[in-house]
């Protein structure tokens, strides 16, 4: 019997509505609207989409949305000025420096000049250390997405077995650390760990973030275990000639084997935006000492 499709999607428009809801209640109480500023630095045109779509949710929302276009030779002194001008602006809730960031820019610096307060993707060292310390943080988007999903799916995780395949600061060590906090085990796997398909056969929960088309196999998958996919790989399809998008799992294969998993597209990618939507009403109210909405973050 083939396991159950984690519909991120409509989980997605279900949380982006709960924003909404908050939004107005946010600007009829307390006459006051959440902003959310996003700023890309060159021309990646992948970059351009995910910012077209950050802005235009933002905006549907009723939210106030300002996008910051800069050309790639942009200094860093000058990038730096921008975000201090957004750090002291009384309508900008939420600052997003969109990644990656041209090489002669150094993506560190730049995020720790974030005030920790509007870091809404949750890379400022503060936050990752808050989070890392079990205290209130801003939790990074998708990450928080899947956990989200997880909870939505198990309710309890306690003592769940939990494998994170890949420890990149923005995927793979946050989540194991919200998991960690929702009292899994947890293991992370990377590129030098040995014996990596039996780990992930012993996982309950198994969250693949590696960047890698279909890596994780049917048979590296524990019969009924709850697979999230976060990968997102572009890939020939044969049937067209074009392209399309895969995730880091054997979805045919691993939806056989599998309790329940997220499909690639359709799954942990629509939960990353509105996820941000949720962090910028979280960082709105918490800037503003209001009550903060329970069912937007953990
Ligand atoms: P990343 O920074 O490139 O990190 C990839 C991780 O995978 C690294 O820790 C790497 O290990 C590990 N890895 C690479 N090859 C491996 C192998 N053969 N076996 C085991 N581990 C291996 O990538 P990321 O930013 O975390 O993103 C991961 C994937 O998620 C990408 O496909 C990305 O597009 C996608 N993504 C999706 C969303 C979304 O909204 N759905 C958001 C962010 C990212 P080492 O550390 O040892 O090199």
């Amino acid at each position: 019997m083939a396991g159950d499709i984690l519909d991120g999607k409509g989980f997605a428009a279900g949380l982006r509505r709960k924003v909404a809801d908050h939004v107005a209640r946010l600007r009829e109480v307390h006459d006051v609207v959440p902003g959310l500023a996003v700023v890309l630095v060159g021309d990646d045109p992948a970059s351009h989409v995910y910012v077209r779509n950050k802005g235009k949710q933002t905006i549907e929302a009723g939210m106030h949305s300002v996008e910051h276009r800069l050309p790639a030779e942009t200094s860093e002194q000058e990038l730096l000025a921008l975000i201090s001008t957004l750090n002291n602006d009384p309508a900008i809730h939420g600052i997003l420096v969109q990644l990656p960031l041209p090489a002669h820019l150094n993506a560190d610096v730049v995020i720790n000049t974030i005030d920790p307060s509007k870091d809404v993707d949750g890379f400022h060292v503060t936050n990752v250390g808050l989070l890392g310390t079990g205290q209130k943080a801003m939790v990074p988007c998708t990450p928080l997405g899947c956990l989200l999903l997880l909870r939505d799916r198990h309710g309890d995780l306690s003592g769940r077995h939990a494998v994170v395949v890949g420890r990149s600061n923005i995927v793979g060590k946050p989540m194991a650390n919200l998991l960690l906090q929702d009292s899994c085990t947890v293991t992370i796997a990377h590129s030098r760990t040995r014996e990596i398909e039996a780990l992930c056969r012993s996982a309950d929960i198994l969250v693949a973030a590696v960047g890698r088309p279909r890596m994780v196999k049917g048979n590296w998958i524990k019969p009924g275990a709850t697979v999230i996919d976060v990968g997102i790989n572009r890939v020939p399809a044969e049937e067209t000639g074009k392209t399309r998008l895969v995730g880091d799992v054997d979805f045919d294969a691993a939806v056989k084997v599998a309790g329940a998993i997220t499909p690639v597209p359709g799954g942990v990618g629509p939960m990353t935006i509105a996820c941000l939507l949720a962090n910028t009403v979280t960082a709105c109210s918490r800037i503003h000492n209001l009550p903060e909405p329970e069912d937007l973050t953990v």
